[in-house]
């Protein structure tokens, strides 16, 4: 008896996820968001990310990052380039911060 040969797990979850971020709202998912769309740990969304990232680059699209923001002063994480939630605000050092969020474009 031979065992099924499982689907590779890592491109069927990016696929999962760039169908998810292709049909985003225009407010983007976060990472709270996909994990319970396509049934990852929300830890484990910004490492997929990243490899969809240079894969959409590829087709010619682009990830947008909805910049997280701190909830207490206001801020926009602007410039961060990383896909995680920041820990606290670098103005305020307020850590309710309201998480990054992603859509597909293109
Ligand atoms: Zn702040």
């Amino acid at each position: 008896m031979s065992a099924p040969v499982p689907p590779a797990r890592g491109s069927t979850v990016r696929g999962a996820l760039e169908a998810a971020l292709t049909s985003a709202p225009e407010s983007g998912l976060t990472a709270k968001d996909l994990s319970a769309l396509v049934g990852i740990s929300e830890k484990d969304v910004a490492g997929h990310l990243e490899h969809l990232e240079k894969s959409l680059k590829v087709q010619g699209a682009r990830l947008e990052v909805l910049p997280a923001s701190c909830l207490a002063c206001g801020f926009t994480f602007k410039d961060r380039r990383r896909f995680t939630r920041p820990g606290a605000c670098p103005q305020c050092r307020a850590t309710r911060i309201d998480p990054p969020a992603f859509r597909v474009i293109g």
